[in-house]
């Protein structure tokens, strides 16, 4: 079985003799921007490519404002400021993310806590969520509180895992409820729509990242989207060190963060954002072939929640126990095609092992099954 699924992947990508999990893909604009850029001197954190990304970035997600920053991770870093997490408040997200989620709490001193799984989704499980809001909190003052630490829960960040959108509308109810500022972490889901809507929309405040492996990079890169023009102004200001604009006067008006993306990685993003919708049209038609063939083999191929249109960031498959998981990444790795697991759970980490968890049933089963396959655009170079 292992053997015909490495040959199935290697009929995919005919062309290369090690199948890596996801490579970036320069075929259009990328060098004349760059050189363009170059030539301008601009190639810092001032510049005409940047802001063009973020007019792009508009255009494509239909968000009201972004502001482009030097990676994803940066910019949750600032969205979770901007929602007003404090230090030793305590940030909800789910165990079962990339680390980045985790440690972008902890940069501001606030804890995270983390929720499960759902069953058929790999993020943020509303009923894990509603468990967790209504047994273990209480509200006063507008706020909601851990009834145990009497820390206030100051925000909720799901992640939309390999492109999959979470339930949104559920998440966002049970928000609302409880008075909670939502943060979407969209970093793997640009080009991945919740009910005809971008990803990283509902919520307060929504960060991408264009990282190496990500559906479009520009080498590092991240960007904050949102609708709240109070916001998306306050985040601005934040990432480009609090400076009053002026022609000449230093003036910072609090402590900020020099996070503005620099103009040299802008020009590359410009490039890869005229290729996005083809780069997710080209992924869902390889995911469609992934689910034909894992459906013949009785795999679980894991494919994209009801109500939602999916980038297929990552595809990932789900064996019956770790032993079959092992296995396979055994003989696929050593035999010219890549895999790999899932992450560990956030609450197996030295760094966040201390921090409440709820029982991760669902999301321990995802860490001992799940792989993820290859899932590069398949374009001609
Ligand atoms: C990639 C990623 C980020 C941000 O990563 P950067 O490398 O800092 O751009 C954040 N969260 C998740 C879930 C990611 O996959």
């Amino acid at each position: 079985m292992y053997k015909d699924i490495v040959e199935f992947v290697k009929t995919l990508y005919p062309n290369e003799s090690f199948v890596p999990l996801h490579a970036p893909l320069f075929q259009g604009n990328e060098k004349k921007y760059v050189d363009d850029c170059i030539d301008s001197t601009f190639v810092s954190s001032v510049g005409q490519y940047v802001n063009k990304f973020e007019d792009m970035m508009c255009a494509y997600t239909g968000a009201k404002y972004a502001i482009a920053t030097t990676n994803g991770t940066s910019a949750l870093h600032m969205a979770l400021m901007l929602v007003g997490v404090e230090r030793d408040t305590e940030v909800l997200s789910q165990a079962l993310t990339f680390v980045a989620t985790a440690n972008a709490i902890s940069y501001i001193g606030a804890i995270p806590a983390f929720i499960d799984s759902g069953k058929e989704n790999l993020g943020m499980c509303p009923k894990s969520l509603e468990e967790f809001l209504t047994e273990n909190t209480e509200v006063r003052d507008n706020a909601t509180f851990n009834k145990r630490t009497q820390r206030r829960i100051s925000a909720c960040v799901p992640m939309h895992v390999f492109g999959h959108p979470v339930e949104m509308d559920e998440i966002q109810r049970l928000c609302k409820k409880f008075n909670i500022p939502l943060v979407e972490d969209a970093a793997e889901s640009l080009g991945s729509f919740y009910k005809g809507e971008h990803t990283g929309l509902k919520g307060d405040v929504g960060i991408l990242s264009f990282n190496g492996n990500k559906i479009v990079t520009c080498g590092g890169g991240g960007m904050i989207i949102t609708n709240n023009e109070t916001l998306a102004k306050r985040g601005k200001h934040l990432t480009t060190t609090a400076k009053q604009p002026h022609k000449w006067e230093f003036y910072h008006d609090e402590i900020g963060y020099n996070y503005r993306l620099p103009n040299l990685n802008a020009a590359l993003a410009c490039a890869q954002m005229e290729n996005l919708p083809a780069f997710v049209e080209n992924k869902r038609q390889t995911a469609a072939e992934y689910r034909n063939y894992f459906a013949k083999k009785g795999i679980r191929f894991v494919d994209e929640p009801k109500d939602t249109q999916s980038n297929f960031w990552l595809n990932a498959i789900e064996f019956n126990s770790r032993k079959e998981r092992d296995e396979f990444l055994e003989y696929s790795n050593n035999n010219g095609v890549m895999s790999r697991p899932i992450w560990r759970l956030m609450t197996d980490l030295p760094a966040f092992s201390h921090a409440f968890k709820m029982p991760m049933t669902n999301a321990s089963h995802y860490v001992d099954t799940i792989i993820n396959i290859p899932s590069s655009v398949r374009m001609n170079k």
